[in-house]
């Protein structure tokens, strides 16, 4: 065997050891509550397709007249000859949606974050962190080479302690550090809420910027969808908005709303932007369609329908909280703690016809694997009702 090859195997066995491995299952189907997989059919609540669009047929039909009207790929960087007329009326409904002046759209949410701390600030200044960001803001902080400094999930106490001790940071070649703020308005992996009016009034309060993620929020929270930022009535003191547009919206892709300054900066400093193949005809169109589909009647019939299967959601399982900062979501973790018994729980519950993976470290801390349960508006009430009796056999078999 090559060196190279023994180093990936010890590095694979170290893995498999820790009860960290990971592997992919192949889905035969399209999304939906049904999946498909490995020659089964499964009863899905591992999802992020909130409102179901993700193979609905005015998604499915924008994205194949894009791909008659435009091809199947865009030839370029959007700033070579990449920028299609498609991406254009998608960033104009991005921001009418949002109600910002501008908006840019990325290959992935990933890519958006990347390139949008990369841009915005760097070695000077300071990035603050909630304790549970997304991977993609822990990274995009990293590579924007800015001074970390990450509060307790949530705890405005802690933010603001950081906050005064940023203020009390000297002056570098006479400018004062920038100060950025990033959070998640859903936690992608506990399914609780950011406290987001108080953090806007301590972010004014002390001079700080807010960088707001809201993959979780966008199609699901606030008036027709809009996000969470809408929902408390503070989007417009919000510097950067992002999000995906592959959850509740059903296609793929990142953005960025906010100021016309902000993505003009964007356009010309955005790593991920600037150096990649604009993203393809159909999945941006599909966002299009999926934007106008959360934001119509059809669209808070679909919220109607997905709050109320959370609000049927088995309780007494440890699952999601009502409480805290919390309200609910649907996200709902089941908080197992150890890794191998949330991969044997997961198991079980496959095997009873449900598909909820675990989720483990890196995506969590360790020591706090869960399944993590996410609902749609595809859920039928049945649906939620063959999940509380799976998981009452689970508990019951895997107590013994
Ligand atoms: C999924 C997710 C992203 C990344 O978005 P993609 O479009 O999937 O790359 C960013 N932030 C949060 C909180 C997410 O859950």
């Amino acid at each position: 065997m090559s060196s190279f090859e023994e180093h990936l195997k010890a590095r694979l066995d170290e893995i498999a050891q820790a009860g960290l491995e990971r592997r992919l299952r192949r889905v035969d189907s399209p999304q939906g509550v049904h999946l498909r997989v490995q020659g089964r059919d499964l009863l899905n609540f591992s999802s992020n397709d909130y409102l179901g669009l993700a193979n609905h047929p005015a998604l499915r039909k924008a994205a194949r007249e894009a791909v008659e009207t435009f091809g199947a790929g865009s030839g370029a960087s959007r700033l070579i000859c990449g920028s299609l007329s498609v991406h254009h009326e998608l960033e104009e409904t991005l921001a009418e949606f949002k109600a910002t002046p501008a908006a840019l759209t990325f290959s992935s949410g990933y890519s958006a974050a990347i390139g949008t701390l990369g841009a915005c600030v760097g070695r000077n200044d300071i990035v603050i962190l909630d304790k549970r960001v997304h991977a993609c803001v822990v990274d995009a902080a990293r590579l924007s080479g800015a001074k970390l400094r990450v509060f307790r999930h949530n705890d405005l106490n802690d933010l603001e302690t950081i906050l005064k001790w940023a203020a009390a940071r000297p002056a570098v070649g006479g400018a004062r550090p920038r100060v950025v703020i990033v959070t998640e308005s859903v936690f992608s992996m506990d399914g609780d809420l950011a406290p987001l009016r108080e953090m806007v009034e301590l972010k004014e309060r002390h001079g700080a910027w807010l960088m707001l993620d809201e993959a979780h929020a966008t199609g699901v929270f606030g008036p027709r969808g809009k996000g969470l930022a809408q929902h408390c009535g503070v989007a417009d003191q919000i510097e950067i908005q992002m999000g995906t547009l592959g959850k509740a919206l059903g296609a793929a892709g990142g953005y960025v709303c906010g100021s016309r300054a902000l993505i003009d900066l964007l356009i010309n400093r955005a790593r991920p932007f600037i150096f990649s193949t604009a993203p393809g005809p159909a999945p941006v169109a599909a966002a299009i369609a999926g934007l106008a589909l959360a934001g119509s009647s059809e669209g808070d019939a679909r919220r109607e329908r997905l709050w109320k299967r959370v609000s049927e959601f088995p309780s007494g399982f440890g699952c999601g909280s009502d409480a805290g900062t919390g309200g609910s979501s649907p996200i709902r973790p089941w908080i197992i703690g150890e890794e191998s018994r949330a991969m044997e729980v997961a198991e079980r519950l496959r095997n009873a016809g449900i598909f909820a993976p675990a989720i483990r470290f890196p995506t969590v801390a360790r020591g706090s694997a869960r399944l993590r349960f996410t609902l749609t508006a595809d859920h039928l009430a049945e649906d939620i009702g063959k999940l509380r009796q799976c998981l009452e056999n689970a508990i019951t078999d895997t107590a013994s």
